[in-house]
C-alpha cells in the first residue's frame, strides 16, 4: 500500500545528512564539552560551530543562542523565565487564545502564581489584530507572547508590527517560531523580538533539542539549577549530538529554501483546491497568509477521527482538531477562537506538506478521500435531515 505522510506539523522524518552529521558523535567525538581534555575540546568545539551557524541564520550572535530540549522548553524558559525576572517590574503578560499549549499551559501557570494574563481573540482568519495588543498594554505589562505561526491553520501572525510596539512601550517581546523555523526566512531583527522559540525535529532535525534565541540584555531567570552550561540559563551537560543535528538540519532548510517552500506550496495549492471542490468543505485559516505546507479545511456532517483512521487504513497520515484526537473534550481551542462552532472543529482535518511529498501523493489522497467522505456522510442523521 502506498503510505502518504501529510503531518509535518506534528514532526518530520530526520534529513539524512542530519544523520550523517550526527552519527560521529555519539561514539567517537562523545567527550563531555566541558572536559578539558582531547575528547571534551572536541565536543566543545562542536557545539561552538553549531551555536556559530545557529546564530548566523537567525541573524543573531553565538551568545544568544541557548540550547534546550525543544519547543516546550523554550517556550516555557523564555514565559517563566522573565516573570521570574521581571515580576518586581509588574505581573501582566499578553498572549492570543490560538497559542501552543506549551506557551498557554505556562501562562496559565503564573496565574496561579499571581500574574494576570490577556488571551488576545483572532478575527475569522486565524490572525491577531494589531488594535487588540495595543488595547491589552498596561503600565504593568512585563511580557508579550504571540506565535508567529500557528500549529494548526499556518496562520501568519504580525509579529513585525507587534514587534514595534513592544519596543515602543519597552515590553519584552516573545515568539513561538516553532513552526515558521524552516518554512519561511526568520531573522531576529527583521521580526523585532526579544526572545525565539524553535524546534529541531519540525524541520527535519531530531526530537528533543531546540533553542531559545535571547537577545542580549533581555532579563531572564533560568528554570533549573545545577551547573553552567548555556550561560547558567540552562545548565545540565550539552546534548551535543542534537545540536550539532539542529544545526545541520537548520542550514538544510534554509538552503535554497524558496525554491523548496515553492515546490510545497504549489502542492498545496492543488491539494487545498481538491478538497475545497468537495461540496461543504470550506477552509481554516488565511487564504494566502499562512504556511506554504499547510491546508486546513472542515468537513461539514464528518468527524475529523473517522476521517483519520479511514485515511489511515488507506495509508495516508493527516490530523484533526476534532476532540478525541487532541485528547480533550474540547475540540480544538484554536478553530473555536476563530469562531467556528463545536461541529465545525469536530469536522476539520489538517493535512501538512513536506519536503518529500510528490504530485503523486496528492493525487492519491484527492482520489480516496472524496469516496470516504461520502460514505462517512452517508452514515450521518445529520446530513440526512439537512
Ligand atoms: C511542536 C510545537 C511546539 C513544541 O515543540 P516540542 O519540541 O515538540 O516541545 C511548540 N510550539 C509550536 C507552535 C509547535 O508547533
Amino acid at each position: 500500500m502506498r503510505r502518504v505522510y501529510l503531518d509535518h506539523a506534528a514532526t518530520t522524518p530526520v534529513h539524512p545528512e542530519v544523520i550523517a552529521a550526527m552519527l560521529p558523535h555519539f561514539h567517537n567525538s562523545f567527550g563531555n564539552p566541558s572536559s578539558i581534555h582531547s575528547f571534551g575540546r572536541e565536543s566543545r568545539q562542536a557545539v561552538d560551530e553549531a551555536r556559530e551557524l545557529v546564530a548566523k541564520i537567525l541573524g543573531a550572535t553565538a551568545r544568544e543562542i541557548v540550547f534546550t530540549s525543544g519547543g516546550t522548553e523554550a517556550d516555557n524558559l523564555a514565559i517563566q523565565g522573565v516573570a521570574l525576572a521581571k515580576k518586581g517590574q509588574g505581573r501582566h503578560i499578553i498572549t492570543s487564545q490560538i497559542e501552543h499549549h506549551a506557551v498557554l499551559d505556562a501562562c496559565k501557570y503564573l496565574e496561579t502564581q499571581g500574574f494576570a494574563v490577556t488571551y488576545l481573540p483572532v478575527n475569522a482568519e486565524g490572525q491577531v489584530q494589531i488594535a487588540d495588543v495595543l488595547a491589552a498594554i498596561r503600565p504593568d505589562t512585563i511580557l508579550i507572547t504571540i506565535m508567529h505561526a500557528n500549529n494548526e491553520t499556518g496562520a501568519l501572525q504580525p509579529i513585525r508590527e507587534i514587534g514595534r510596539l513592544a519596543k515602543e512601550h519597552k515590553i519584552t517581546f516573545h515568539t513561538d517560531a516553532v513552526q515558521a523555523v524552516g518554512s519561511i526566512p526568520v531573522n531576529v531583527d527583521d521580526l523585532g523580538v526579544d526572545l525565539l522559540s524553535l524546534s529541531a525535529h519540525k524541520f527535519y532535525g531530531p526530537k528533543g533539542i531546540g533553542v531559545l534565541y535571547i537577545r542580549n540584555g533581555t532579563k531572564l531567570k533560568p528554570l533549573y539549577h545545577g551547573g553552567g552550561q548555556e550561560r547558567k540559563l540552562r545548565p545540565g551537560t550539552e546534548n551535543h549530538v542534537g545540536v550539532i543535528g539542529l544545526a545541520k538540519a537548520l542550514e538544510l532548510a534554509t538552503t535554497e529554501m524558496d525554491t523548496k517552500q515553492a515546490k510545497i506550496k504549489a502542492l498545496r495549492d492543488k491539494l487545498m483546491g481538491g478538497l475545497l471542490a468537495i461540496p461543504e468543505v470550506k477552509l481554516n485559516g488565511h487564504p494566502e497568509e499562512r504556511l506554504p505546507g499547510n491546508v486546513n479545511v472542515s468537513i461539514r456532517y464528518v468527524e475529523g477521527e473517522s476521517l483519520i483512521l479511514s485515511l489511515d487504513m488507506q495509508g495516508v497520515a493527516v490530523s484533526s482538531g476534532s476532540a478525541c484526537t487532541s485528547g480533550s473534550l474540547d475540540p480544538s481551542h484554536v478553530l473555536l477562537a476563530m469562531g467556528l462552532s463545536h461541529g465545525e472543529a469536530h469536522g476539520s482535518l489538517r493535512l501538512t506538506l513536506g519536503q518529500d511529498n510528490t504530485e503523486e501523493d496528492v493525487d492519491y489522497v484527492l482520489g480516496i478521500l472524496p469516496p470516504i467522505v461520502l460514505r462517512l456522510r452517508q452514515m450521518s442523521p445529520l446530513y440526512h435531515k439537512r
